[in-house]
């Protein structure tokens, strides 16, 4: 099937017999059981890694939940993959995919900069029982060692939208696996299973929900490592809230049209931010020069819905005081976008990664991945490409005035 049918339809093929047409939510955090022997063996059975039997049941919630498993088919079957697992926020999703692979005398991780700013301080800071070594795409042969469990990626990377090509990563990385935050891309966008990557995880939270409702995150992959998952999830209890899952299969329906919109709007926005004489560099894999490797029509079907500009500064510079006050001025005087962080959302959504969302990486990951005083980052909605232009071109053009009084 289509991707664009299997949105709609994964994870629903029951919905007819059971005579519902949503989904039915369950709330239960325990299942009652017919017989002893029947619970012991579902336990077992899910301790595992593996589902419940249909004898035993599901026990207990946070060893499984019924409406969280029909989210994580909808998603595997987006992603190709044979299973996913589903989680309470993209983080718990990447704890457990780090403990999942980075264990048994392999916590050494290697993991490609720049990424999201939390991933970053996660790996740096040893929380997990891992040590990192931090590279560029070119580096992974070279630190890849004998004990490294994963390397992690990001592609396209938040926030410069740099495109890292999984392909050769998986190679790079041999017996290694290849994780893929591929949160920026979705699943409308790119299927890194299919380019040799191992485990492909998304802070569900944002284009999957695609509300801004719903905090959440998923990964997927072979059955054998979402085995190795579930046994975390089980342990450490990160679990998704059925409610939230329900919200986040139905999110699944319209990602590709959400997608496939943004990604067309941002297209668009790209263009004239270049012309804007108040922009330093624009950062989407459609402008010239910003997909070296040729990802867009290869890994990437499009150049995908994020977006990032540098404000100039009065001296005409995206770095420094003024480059600050300009960004800051811009995001203040947006009236359509709203200025917050997060990303995905139907409406848009612009921040500034050097003061937020990757301020909590090390100073030198900030300096080294092109995140400048006056970059701001943009998460194209689904409003007119036109009002979105004019919201845009006037907080620019405020912001470089020093933005509204405050
Ligand atoms: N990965 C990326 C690329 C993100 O942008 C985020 C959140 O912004 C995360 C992971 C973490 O996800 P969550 O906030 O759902 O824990």
């Amino acid at each position: 099937m289509h991707p664009d049918s299997l949105a709609v339809h994964a994870g629903r093929d029951d919905l007819r017999a059971l005579g519902v047409h949503a989904p039915p939510i369950d709330l239960s955090t325990t299942y009652p059981f017919e017989s002893l022997d029947a619970a012991v063996g579902s336990l077992d059975a899910m301790m595992e890694g593996g589902g419940p039997t249909e004898a035993g049941g599901a026990i207990y919630s946070r060893l499984h939940s019924p409406t969280v498993a029909r989210f994580e088919a909808g998603l595997a079957a987006l992603e190709g993959a044979e299973a996913s697992v589903a989680f309470a926020s993209g983080m718990a999703a990447l704890t457990a995919l780090v403990l999942a692979a980075a264990s048994e005398g392999r916590r050494h991780v290697v993991g490609v900069r720049p990424i999201y700013g939390t991933t970053d301080r996660l790996l740096s800071s040893g929380l997990l029982g891992t040590t990192v070594t931090w590279t560029d795409q070119a580096g992974v042969a070279g630190a890849v060692r004998d004990d490294t469990g994963l390397v992690m990626i990001e592609t396209p990377v938040n926030p410069t939208l740099d495109l890292v090509d999984v392909a050769a990563v998986a190679r790079a990385a041999g017996d290694v696996p290849v994780a893929v935050d591929a949160t920026f891309g979705t699943p409308v966008l790119q299927q890194p299973l299919a380019l040799g990557a191992a485990l492909v995880m998304h802070s569900a939270t944002k284009f999957i929900g695609g509300h801004g409702d719903v905090l959440a995150g998923v990964v997927a992959g072979s059955e054998a490592w979402a085995g190795r998952l579930r046994q975390v999830r089980i342990l450490t209890g990160a679990n998704l809230h059925p409610q939230a899952a329900y919200l986040l299969h139905r999110g699944l329906a319209t990602l590709p049209l959400r997608v496939r919109r943004s990604q067309a709007t941002a297209t668009a926005l790209a263009a004239r931010l270049l012309d804007h004489p108040g922009v330093g560099a624009v950062y989407h894999p459609s402008v010239a020069g910003r997909d070296p490797r040729g990802l867009v029509g290869t890994q990437m079907r499009g150049p995908g819905p994020m977006l990032a500009f540098e404000v100039l500064g009065p001296d005409g510079a995206p770095d420094g005081p003024g480059a600050f006050a300009a960004a800051d001025g811009f995001l203040r005087a947006l009236r359509l976008a709203t200025p917050a962080v997060s990303l995905g959302s139907t409406d848009t959504l612009a921040q500034h990664p050097a003061g937020l969302t990757q301020r909590v990486s090390t100073g030198e990951a900030r300096s080294k991945g092109g995140i400048t005083a006056g970059l701001v980052r943009v998460s194209v909605g689904l409003e007119h490409a036109d009002d979105l232009w004019v919201d845009l071109r006037q907080a620019i053009d405020a912001g470089r005035d020093g933005g509204p009084v405050r």
